[in-house]
């Protein structure tokens, strides 16, 4: 790493090493000194801003991912420190998080979010944000606009994650619409829908979570009601059973969710009432960042945390943890 990388580091860590939240196999450990992640061919160094909590890093502390040992964290807003494009030196930016081979039959069937070979920050075989430096192929990178604050642009894999349902299904703007959950990824998948002109219903546990959807969505606090299109965004397995009976026959169930246990559902029911149910991960970047820019899509304020904090950002149950790298070395 070259001196000025160096100079770029906190006083605290010694040059070479920096800051980062480690799962360990069992547990998410802090690690003061971790050396510095050097970048392949292909890769930008990163400086991270912001990482946000997502609540697939908590289901990897519960098990979901048993084979991954590493860096945790794959949502984040950062400053590219060096790059082989120079030109996105110094420039911030947000990153997709699927690292794909280009040569696997789905790589080569325009499927590559689905490679054979794919790896994830944070959750398979690669390292995350949860420290001060990252590395990440160039070709992920998606530069936030300068009118967004760093509170807004660490939103952006999560809003693109929403932005998945229509990008994978024709939303109609006259058909009932349901989201189960009340969480962060709930919020901007209500939203997305919402923007379409239909109604949507947001079912949550949490009354003072679902206000904060009214804007927006009429909330229950129990579940009622049959819908067209229904997605759970609980990230339980138990949503999806309720998600099953509120959907209508011949409808379509969307889940979202990735959590570490199984889940139990009857599939008879799904083969009687005739119910699709797709499964939808990650979306796309560019749209996410110019609904941010546009300002159509609210975001709740971020529940800020120093990175030695981050056993209490897990048990909290914030709207939306995020871990500042940031530091108060504000230099670069
Ligand atoms: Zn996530
Ligand atoms: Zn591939």
């Amino acid at each position: 790493m070259s001196a000025e990388d160096q100079a770029a580091a906190p006083a605290a860590t010694r040059p070479g090493y920096m800051r980062a939240v480690v799962f360990d196999g069992q547990k998410a450990v802090w690690q003061p000194q971790r050396p510095l992640p050097e970048p392949q061919p292909g890769e930008s160094l990163l400086k991270i801003l912001l990482a946000g909590v997502c609540n697939t890093d908590k289901e990897i502390l519960r098990g979901y991912r048993p084979d991954f040992q590493g860096v945790m964290g794959h949502e984040f807003v950062a400053r590219v420190v060096r790059s082989d494009q120079p030109e996105l030196t110094g420039r911030r930016v947000c990153g997709e998080i699927n690292l794909v081979c280009h040569h696997c039959l789905y790589c080569r069937s325009g499927r590559p979010h689905h490679c054979s070979n794919r790896r994830v920050p944070g959750i398979s075989g690669k390292d995350g944000c949860f420290a001060e430096y990252m590395t990440l192929p160039t070709e992920l990178l998606h530069v936030v606009p300068d009118s967004l604050a760093d509170e807004q642009a660490v939103y952006c894999e999560p809003l693109a994650a929403a932005l998945e349902i229509p990008e994978q299904h024709h939303i109609r703007p006259s058909q009932e619409l349901a989201v189960l959950g009340d969480g962060r990824l709930a919020f901007m998948v209500a939203q997305v829908l919402a923007l379409s002109g239909a109604p949507v219903t947001v079912i949550g546990r949490h009354q003072d979570k679902l206000e904060r959807f009214a804007p927006f969505a009429r909330t229950l606090l129990q579940a009622e009601g049959t819908y067209e299109v229904v997605v759970d965004a609980t990230g339980q397995p138990a949503g999806l059973t309720t998600a099953i009976a509120l959907t209508r026959s011949g409808g379509r169930l969307i889940v979202k969710s990735t959590y570490a246990d199984l889940s139990q559902i009857d599939m008879s029911e799904i083969v009687v009432r005739e119910i699709q149910i797709d499964g939808s991960r990650c979306g796309p970047f560019e749209p996410a960042l110019r609904l941010l820019e546009k300002g159509w899509v609210s975001l709740p304020e971020v529940e800020r945390y120093q990175p030695e904090a981050f056993a209490a950002a897990f048990s909290s149950r914030a709207f939306k943890a995020v871990l500042d790298f940031r530091g108060s070395d504000q230099r670069d």
